[in-house]
C-alpha cells in the first residue's frame, strides 16, 4: 500500500522541482482532452534530467508508477494515471540549440511546438509535423504519441523527424538513443555492460529478427500511430531505438531531451476550398489528388463548416451552407508557377470527373492563411454544438490505404446511418485519416452501449481494409481494448517489447498494454453515474452545469489565457477552474472544499478577461462559472480587508477628487504605500490613478436634454475621477460635434471589480439602482453610451446574467461603446468628417473586455485621422485586470502576463498607446514609460472641439 504523505515527504527531499499531493492539484489532473478522468496519488514538475533520474529510481523502488504529460491535449486518454503525474511542461520547455546549417533542433520535451515553430520560421526552416493543436501541445508530447497533422501527406509524422533522443529508462538509468549497426548490439555495444538499457538491446535485437515476417505482415499500410513501431526499428541493418521510442506514448521511457530534423519552409504555396455534396464523391477524389503530390488535403464537414462560419465573417464566401464535405487542398514547392500550375490541375481533374460541386482557390497568401486558420480552428470547434448530445471522440482517428478510402467512408457513413447518429468531422484526408465525432450523450448508457456497438464494427472495418484504427492521435485508454483486433499474434511481441523496458509496469500503465478487466468506457469523465450535488449557490443552475459540459479539456485555453501564459502551469489554464468546479458540483471533492482558499485561490486566477468568450473552441463560459465559484466563498467567508477596500474604491473617490492634490501627493509617500501594503494589500510600486478635482460631473452639470438628439453617457468612475479632461470631456464632447445633447446621469459605480471578486450579493444594491437609473433614462428615448469597455461589459453582459430579468437583457441592448455609436453614424453617412491632422505615431491596444463586447471598431474611425500613424495592433491583454494587478500577491504575476503585449507595443516603434481602458492604460505606462491616451481623445483632438 502506498502511503501518499511519506511519498510526497520524501519525493520533496529527493528532487529540485515542484513535489504536490494536495486534492486541488490532483483534481486538475484528474482528466485531459480525453473522455477519461483518473485521480493521481500526486503531481510532479521536475525541473531536469537529473530529477527524473531521481524519481524513475524512486518509483521503480516503491512500485508507483509515472505518466508524463506535455500540454495534456492527447485525446485517447494517455495523459491521465492513478500513480504519479510528471508535467514537462513547466520547466523543461527550452530549446537548446537551432543548427540551421545542420538542419536540427535541440530542445527539451515540454516546448509548445508553435514556440518552435516560431524560432525556426527566423532561420527559414519549419518543424514538419504539425498537429492542429500546435499552439498548446508539447514536442514530447508529438513524440509519444507519434503526432502529425495537415502536412503529414507530403512530409512525414513525427518519427521522420527525430533524429535522437535523452531519455530516462524505468530503471532511472540516463541513456542516449542513436542509430547503431545491427552487427554491435549486444556485445560491441557502447551502453554500460549488464544495464537495462543493454537487455534492451539485446532482446529487441532478437525479437525483431525472429519475427521478421510476422512484424512484416502487419507493416501499416495507412498513416499509423498505433501500438509499437517494430517495423522502423532496424533500418539498411542499423537499429535506432528512437523509431521504437516515437508513438510509445510514454510507456517505454520518459524522454528529456530530443534533437530533431528541421528543413526548409517551402517558398511558394497554393490553397483552395474544393466542396463535395456526397462523403463517397469526397474519397474518390483522394487518390485523384495524391497522383499531383499535394502538401495538404484536410478535411471539415458541413456541421464544422456551419460553426466555423458563425465564428469568421469574413471568410463567408469559403464557408457556403448546406454543403456535406471541404477539403482544403494545398501545394507548396519552390516555383511559385508549378504550385498555381498544380492547384488547376487538380481543380480540372476534380471537375471532369464530376465529383466537386465547386472549387475556389485562395486569392492570396493572407487569405491562405485565414483558410489554415480556420481549419485549425474546426479541430476543436465541435465543442460548440449545443445539447446533451456531444460530439465524442472514439472512432475519431480511423485511417486506411487512399484507394480504399471512398469504400471505406461509404460503409462507416452506413454504420453510422444505421445506429442513427449525426457526426462532426474534421481531419487530414490526405492520409485518409478522418476525424469523425458521432454526436451522443456520454451520460447515457444506451448512448454509452451504442459508443461500444459503433467501435466495434468501425474498427472491425478499417481492419478490413487493411488500415490503422489510430491513424495520429495514438491509444491510449480508449484504443487499447482493440489492437489485438489490428494487430493479432504481433500484439505478443508489444507485450514483450514493454517487460524489456518496463518489467515492474510502472511507466504509464494502461496503455498500449492493457489493464486487466479495463475496457474503453471505463472511468469515464461523464458517465451513467455522473450527476450533480446541490451547494444551494447560483452554481446548482442548470446553466452553469451546460457551461461545465461544454468544455471537453481540449486545452486551448494554454495558449490564450494569459494567466496560464504568465504561470506557465495548469491551475492557469481555464480548463483547470472547469475541471474543479465540476469535481466541486459531482462530489469528486468534498464539499467544504468548494469555500476552501485553495480552492478560491485558484478560482482567482481567473481575472475574468473574458478571453474565453471569443477564444475558447467551445464558448465555455469560464469567466462566469468562476465568479459564481468566488462568491460561494464569499458567501462564506465575506469579502478580504483587499477586496472591502479595492471593491469600494469608487466610493472614497469624491472625496479624493476634492482634496485631490494632496490625495496624489499622499500617495507617492513611500511610508504611506507600504502601509497600504501592509493593511490593505496593494503592492506599494504599483501606479496608482491620479485624482482630478474638476470631475466629469463638476465640469458639466446634469440638466436632462428635452431634444430628439439625446444620449446619456455611463461616464464610468475613470472618466470621472481619473481623467475628466481626456476620456471624459472628449467624448462629451465629441458627441456634441455631433449634434447631439449629453446627459451624464447620477450613477452608481458598475461594480465590475466587486462582481469579479464574488461580491456579487455586496454589488447587488448598486446593480439594481444603475439599472433602475438607466431603463428609466431608455423609456425616455435615450441611448446610453460608455467610454470604459468594462464599465459596459458589466451593465450589457454581467447584470443580465445577475438578474436574469428581462429589464436587465432589455437595457443591454440599449447600451453602446462609444466607438460602435460612431462607427453606426458612419453607416449613415452621419459622421463629421472634418478632421484636422493629428501628428501622432501610436501603437493600438484592444482592451480584452473591448474585444468581449464584440468586433472593435475603433480603427475604422481613427484610421480617418490625418496624420495619425498606428504601429501596431495589439489584442493582447495587459495583466492588470482591474483590481487583480494592484494586489500585492499578483503584481509579478500581472505584469508578468502582460509582457507579450509590452514586447509588441516597444518593438513597434511607437511613441504612444491609444487603448480605451483606464486601469490598461495605468498598466501599460507602467511597464513600457509611455504615455498613453483614450482613442476618444484623439479623436478629439483631431476635431479641434473647444469645451
Ligand atoms: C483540438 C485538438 C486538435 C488536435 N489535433 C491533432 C493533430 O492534428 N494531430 C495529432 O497528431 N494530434 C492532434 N491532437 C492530439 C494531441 O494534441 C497530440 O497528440 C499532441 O502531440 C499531444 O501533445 P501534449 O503535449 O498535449 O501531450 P500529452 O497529452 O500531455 O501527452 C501525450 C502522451 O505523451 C506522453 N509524454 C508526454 N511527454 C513525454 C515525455 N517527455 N516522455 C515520454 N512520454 C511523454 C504522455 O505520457 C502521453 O502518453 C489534437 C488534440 C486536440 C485537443
Ligand atoms: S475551457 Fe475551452 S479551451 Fe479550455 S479546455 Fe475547456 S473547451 Fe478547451
Ligand atoms: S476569462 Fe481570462 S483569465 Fe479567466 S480563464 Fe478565461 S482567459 Fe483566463
Amino acid at each position: 500500500m502506498i502511503d501518499p504523505d511519506r511519498v510526497e515527504r520524501h519525493l520533496k527531499t529527493l528532487i529540485s522541482g515542484d513535489v504536490r499531493f494536495d486534492e486541488i492539484t490532483r483534481t486538475i489532473y484528474s482528466t485531459a482532452a480525453c473522455l477519461y478522468k483518473i485521480k493521481p496519488i500526486g503531481v510532479i514538475y521536475p525541473k531536469n534530467a537529473d530529477d527524473l533520474v531521481k524519481l524513475a529510481e524512486y518509483a521503480s523502488d516503491q512500485r508507483i508508477s509515472l505518466t508524463a504529460r506535455g500540454a495534456g491535449s492527447s485525446l485517447a486518454g494517455q495523459a491521465v494515471n492513478d500513480g504519479l503525474i510528471v508535467d514537462l511542461s513547466k520547466y523543461m520547455n527550452r530549446i537548446i540549440e537551432i543548427n540551421p546549417d545542420d538542419g536540427y533542433a535541440v530542445v527539451q520535451p515540454g516546448v509548445v511546438q508553435d514556440i518552435l515553430q516560431r524560432e525556426l520560421k527566423r532561420y527559414g526552416k519549419f518543424f514538419p509535423p504539425d498537429t492542429s493543436s500546435s499552439a498548446y501541445s508539447t514536442i514530447g508530447g508529438g513524440i509519444a504519441n507519434n503526432s502529425s497533422g495537415a502536412r503529414s501527406v507530403k512530409y512525414g509524422t513525427t518519427k521522420d523527424y527525430v533524429l535522437s533522443l535523452e531519455l530516462v529508462l524505468s530503471d532511472g538509468d540516463l541513456v542516449k538513443t542513436k542509430p547503431v549497426p545491427l552487427e554491435l548490439i549486444p556485445d560491441d555495444f557502447p551502453g554500460r555492460p549488464g544495464s537495462l538499457e543493454q537487455e534492451i538491446y539485446e532482446g529487441l535485437k532478437r525479437i525483431t529478427i525472429e519475427n521478421r515476417d510476422l512484424i512484416e505482415r502487419y507493416r501499416p499500410k495507412a498513416k499509423s500511430s498505433s501500438g509499437y513501431n517494430l517495423f522502423d526499428l532496424i533500418q539498411n541493418r542499423m537499429f535506432d531505438l528512437s523509431k521504437l521510442i516515437v508513438g510509445s506514448e510514454g510507456t517505454l521511457c520518459i524522454v528529456t531531451e530530443a534533437r530533431l530534423r528541421v528543413i526548409d519552409l517551402p517558398k511558394h504555396k497554393a490553397v483552395a476550398m474544393a466542396y463535395f455534396d456526397d462523403v463517397v464523391k469526397a474519397g474518390m477524389a483522394v487518390p485523384i489528388l495524391l497522383e499531383l503530390g499535394p502538401s495538404a488535403i484536410d478535411v471539415m464537414d458541413g456541421l464544422v463548416v456551419d460553426l466555423v462560419r458563425m465564428r469568421e465573417r469574413e471568410l463567408g464566401r469559403f464557408l457556403p451552407e448546406k454543403v456535406e464535405m471541404v477539403y482544403l487542398i494545398e501545394f507548396d514547392g519552390e516555383d511559385s508557377d508549378r504550385v498555381r500550375q498544380k492547384l488547376k490541375e487538380a481543380e480540372r481533374s476534380l471537375r471532369e470527373e464530376g465529383l466537386v460541386t465547386d472549387f475556389l482557390p485562395a486569392r492570396d497568401q493572407d487569405e491562405a492563411d485565414k483558410l489554415w486558420r480556420v481549419r485549425k480552428a474546426g479541430s476543436a470547434i465541435l465543442g460548440r454544438v449545443k445539447g446533451e448530445k456531444r460530439p465524442l471522440r472514439f472512432i475519431e482517428d480511423v485511417s486506411v490505404p487512399p484507394e480504399r478510402l471512398a469504400e471505406f467512408l461509404g460503409k462507416l457513413w452506413g454504420i453510422l446511418k444505421r445506429y442513427d447518429v449525426r457526426v462532426g468531422t474534421i481531419g487530414h484526408a490526405g492520409d485518409s485519416n478522418f476525424h469523425v465525432r458521432p454526436l451522443l450523450n456520454p451520460k447515457d448508457p444506451s448512448d454509452i452501449e451504442k459508443m461500444r456497438l459503433i467501435a466495434e464494427e468501425t474498427f472491425s472495418l478499417v481492419v478490413e481494409m487493411e488500415g490503422s484504427i489510430s491513424g495520429e492521435h495514438g491509444d491510449g485508454l480508449l484504443r487499447t481494448p482493440f489492437l489485438r483486433k489490428e494487430f493479432g499474434e504481433l500484439y505478443d511481441l508489444f507485450f514483450q517489447v514493454k517487460r524489456l523496458f518496463d518489467p515492474l509496469n510502472l511507466l504509464n500503465p494502461g496503455k498500449i498494454i492493457p489493464q486487466e478487466g479495463k475496457g474503453f468506457t471505463d472511468n469515464l469523465r461523464y458517465g451513467p453515474e455522473y450527476r450533480y450535488i446541490q451547494t444551494g449557490s447560483r452554481l446548482d443552475r442548470e446553466r452553469m452545469h451546460e457551461e461545465l459540459e461544454k468544455c471537453d479539456g481540449c486545452g486551448t485555453c494554454r495558449s490564450y489565457c494569459p494567466v496560464f501564459g504568465a504561470l506557465g502551469e495548469e491551475r492557469g489554464a481555464s480548463r483547470a477552474k472547469v475541471n474543479l468546479i465540476r469535481a466541486a458540483l459531482t462530489g469528486d471533492l468534498p464539499p467544504e472544499m468548494l469555500t476552501s482558499t485553495e480552492f478560491k485561490s485558484v478560482m482567482d486566477l481567473c481575472y475574468n478577461c473574458k478571453r474565453c468568450l471569443s477564444e475558447c473552441p467551445a464558448l465555455v463560459n469560464v469567466p462566469m462559472l468562476c465568479l459564481e465559484a468566488r462568491a460561494v466563498y464569499v458567501r462564506e467567508h465575506g469579502l478580504s480587508i483587499q477586496n472591502l477596500f479595492l471593491g469600494n474604491a469608487s466610493k472614497i473617490a469624491p472625496l479624493a477628487t476634492t482634496f485631490a492634490p494632496l490625495a496624489n501627493l499622499t500617495m507617492q509617500l513611500k511610508p504611506i504605500r507600504w502601509l497600504m501594503e501592509l493593511i490593505l494589500g496593494i503592492h506599494r510600486d504599483r501606479r496608482m490613478p491620479k485624482y482630478r478635482f474638476m470631475t466629469l460631473s463638476r465640469r458639466y452639470p446634469r440638466r436632462k436634454p428635452t431634444g430628439e438628439k439625446k444620449v446619456a453617457y455611463f461616464a464610468g468612475c475613470y472618466a470621472n475621477y481619473n481623467d475628466p479632461a481626456g476620456e471624459g470631456v472628449s467624448t462629451v464632447e465629441v458627441l456634441r460635434r455631433h449634434g447631439y445633447e449629453v446627459y451624464i446621469p447620477k450613477t452608481k459605480c458598475c461594480n465590475v471589480a466587486k462582481i469579479t471578486m464574488g461580491g456579487i450579493k455586496e454589488s447587488m444594491d448598486d446593480i439594481r439602482e444603475n439599472v433602475d437609473i438607466l431603463s428609466q433614462l431608455v423609456d425616455e428615448g435615450f441611448e446610453i453610451l460608455f467610454s470604459a469597455p468594462s464599465c459596459l461589459l458589466a451593465v450589457r453582459m454581467e447584470y443580465p446574467e445577475i438578474l436574469d430579468d428581462e429589464r436587465s437583457k432589455r437595457l443591454a441592448e440599449h447600451c453602446h461603446y462609444i466607438f460602435e455609436f460612431l462607427f453606426d453614424l458612419k453607416e449613415r453617412g452621419e459622421l463629421v468628417e472634418e478632421l484636422n491632422p493629428v501628428d501622432m505615431k501610436a501603437a493600438y491596444q484592444i482592451p480584452c473586455h473591448l474585444k468581449a463586447l464584440g468586433e472593435d471598431r475603433t480603427l475604422e474611425i481613427l484610421r480617418r485621422i490625418p496624420g495619425l500613424e498606428i504601429t501596431t495592433v495589439a489584442d493582447r491583454c495587459c495583466g492588470i485586470a482591474g483590481t487583480f494587478g494592484m494586489k500585492k500577491q499578483y503584481y509579478d504575476l500581472s505584469l508578468k502576463a502582460g509582457e507579450p503585449l509590452f514586447r509588441q507595443i516597444l518593438s513597434s516603434g511607437a511613441e504612444l498607446v491609444i487603448s480605451s481602458c483606464g486601469t490598461c492604460r495605468l498598466q501599460i505606462e507602467q511597464a513600457t514609460g509611455l504615455k498613453t491616451i483614450h482613442p476618444i481623445e484623439v479623436l478629439f483632438r483631431s476635431y479641434e472641439v473647444k469645451p
